[in-house]
């Protein structure tokens, strides 16, 4: 088995990481500080193809692997993990509008959608349908050559800055089987957004409710068929969970380097932090899990990549290992850093808001052990097979 990265790789992380020092980094205190949203740097990051990294060639899309995506989320959540994450939300939805869309939806929305030039949200969620999805309730009748929708998604990424909404809805009767994917245009009459959620952390980009009032979309907005949209959101959130997972390592990682360099900067007792043990200890802790949930979230990447049947348990045990390793690693860090940790100054206490979410959303990480018990559990060799 070959871990090493091949030149292209490399070169993929040097090109990101290239613009995440210059566009992202310097920014994201303040971005963070104002709540601000920065499309224009989310359109540049689409100019190099981040908008679409996995969409389909035939679409504009890169079509380059889950664990390519990996490493250039890696590099530019290190630099602002909030916006990164809205990014990764986009390059989920693009890939499923790109990849199960009509032939419509791929002419009408794939060319923007791709160059990030037009930006997507995920809509899966409900007010009281979060951990189980499959019971959302947001209803779309078939009217002729439209759909008619009604009903309201909770905690949309991005919403109210967006410009597609790609959404699930039942068509059919109770269950997963009932539900079906749609675009709707964002500025779709009936469409209303609630305000900007107060959060945490991921404060540069919105979190919105969005209602849907009786809004008409041509039938031709439908992604797959009737019936398959539950399929094809799980579908968007195996890459979705590793993306997420790849936010929390890159956070971490930043997070590590800084608490590496502070131990050798800071003396207290008339020596540097450093030469406690006790601190030494912890830092190669940090690093220990954190190298661990990178490969994990590469191995699941690999495992998506080529199609293995378990891959879904991997991502999800990917999801659950990264975002908690990478939380922890984060809320460590601003511990080594003493009081200086907690105050804005340092990029510790945003690390520690914005990394927390990431144990929530895109599936709890309650929901992610609950896929992996399932499959673990699922027949006599299951348990044997998942390793
Ligand atoms: C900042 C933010 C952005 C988001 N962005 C989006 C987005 O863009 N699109 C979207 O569709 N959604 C989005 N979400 C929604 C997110 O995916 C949900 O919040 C998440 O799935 C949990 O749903 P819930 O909040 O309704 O919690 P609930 O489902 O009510 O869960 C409450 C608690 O109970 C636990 N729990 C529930 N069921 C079980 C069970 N069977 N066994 C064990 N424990 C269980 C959960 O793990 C959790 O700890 C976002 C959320 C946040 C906070």
């Amino acid at each position: 088995m070959n871990f090493d990265l091949t030149d292209d790789q490399r070169a993929i992380i040097d090109s990101a990481r290239a613009f995440a020092q210059k566009e992202l980094a310097p920014h994201a205190a303040e971005w963070d500080a104002a709540s601000h949203f920065p499309v224009d740097v989310i359109r540049r990051a689409g100019e190099l193809g981040f908008c679409s990294l996995y969409s389909p060639v035939e679409q504009g899309g890169m079509g380059l692997s889950r664990l390519d995506a990996t490493l250039v989320f890696e590099e530019l959540s290190a630099a602002c993990t909030s916006t990164t994450a809205y990014i990764t939300i986009h390059n989920m939805a693009t890939w499923m509008a790109t990849t199960f869309g009509s032939e419509a939806v791929k002419a009408e929305w794939g060319p923007a959608l791709v160059t990030g030039e037009k930006l997507a949200s995920y809509c899966l969620t409900e007010p009281n349908a979060g951990s189980d999805a499959a019971s959302l309730k947001t209803r779309a009748v078939r009217d002729g050559d439209d759909y008619v929708l009604s009903g309201s998604k909770a905690f949309i990424s991005g919403a109210g800055a967006t410009d597609a909404l790609v959404l699930m809805a039942r068509t059919g009767g109770d269950g997963p089987k009932g539900i079906t994917c749609f675009l709707v245009p964002a500025d779709a009459s009936g469409v209303g957004y609630g305000r900007n959620e107060e959060k945490m952390g991921w404060k540069t980009q919105p979190t919105r409710l969005v209602t849907l009032d009786n809004v008409r979309i041509p039938a031709r907005y439908r992604i797959g068929a009737e019936g398959e949209g539950f399929r094809i959101a799980m579908k968007g959130l195996d890459g979705g969970r590793l993306n997420i997972a790849t936010c929390s390592v890159g956070t971490a990682q930043a997070a590590l380097e800084r608490a590496a360099a502070y131990l050798n900067e800071r003396r207290q007792f008339g020596k540097a932090l450093a030469e406690f043990q006790a601190l030494q200890f912890r830092l190669a802790d940090m690093a220990t899990e954190l190298v661990a949930a990178r490969q994990m979230v590469r191995l699941a990447a690999w495992k998506l990549d080529n199609g293995d049947p378990e891959a879904t348990t991997y991502c999800a045990m990917a999801k659950r290992f990264a975002t908690d390793a990478g939380f922890a690693v984060c809320n460590e860090a601003l511990q080594l850093h003493g009081g200086y940790g907690y105050i804005r100054e340092y990029p510790l206490e945003r690390h520690v808001r914005d990394t927390r979410v990431h144990q929530i959303l895109e599936g709890t990480n309650e929901i992610m052990r609950l896929i992996v018990a399932r499959r673990l559990l699922a027949d006599a060799e299951a348990a044997s097979r998942i390793r």
